[in-house]
């Protein structure tokens, strides 16, 4: 795709700026892209490292309902379940820390569902609104 010229230049260039990988040195160019691995070191044309996975593409929770329901479990146990926020979508770990620490209450999280120990549903409503969600159920 280089003229090969200018791939001689670059590998060129690239050679002396191993180590220094934080340097954009064509910047505002099409070649401005990292021209040296930061994992391995190597050119990027010949590294081998795998791609690194895209980061989660989050959506907005205003466009997301979170569904509430209060279940009995063994032992009479009574937990309120989020449901309709998915893991896809959600950073649901970070929010399952947010809404033990709203409740003060111990929960889990299963893949697309969060659990809180205890009826919470008007406290979790209020909280999960706030965020920004819809809410229903309850
Ligand atoms: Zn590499």
């Amino acid at each position: 795709m280089l003229d090969p010229v200018w791939q001689t230049v670059r590998d060129g260039i690239c050679f002396l700026l191993q180590g220094k990988s934080d340097m954009r040195l064509f910047e505002g160019t099409p070649w401005d892209r990292p021209v040296i691995c930061e994992k391995c070191g190597a050119l990027e044309a010949e590294c081998k490292c795998p791609a690194e996975l895209p980061p989660k593409q989050l959506v907005p929770p205003g466009k997301q309902t979170a569904k509430l329901s209060v279940e009995r479990r063994k032992k009479g146990k009574v937990v309120t379940v989020i449901r309709g926020l998915s893991d896809e979508a959600n950073d649901l770990p970070g929010l399952l820390v947010k809404l033990k620490n709203a409740c003060g209450a111990g929960g889990a999280h299963a893949p697309n569902e969060l659990e809180i120990q205890g009826n919470h549903v008007e406290r979790l409503k209020t909280f999960l609104s706030d965020l920004g969600y819809k809410v229903s159920g309850g």
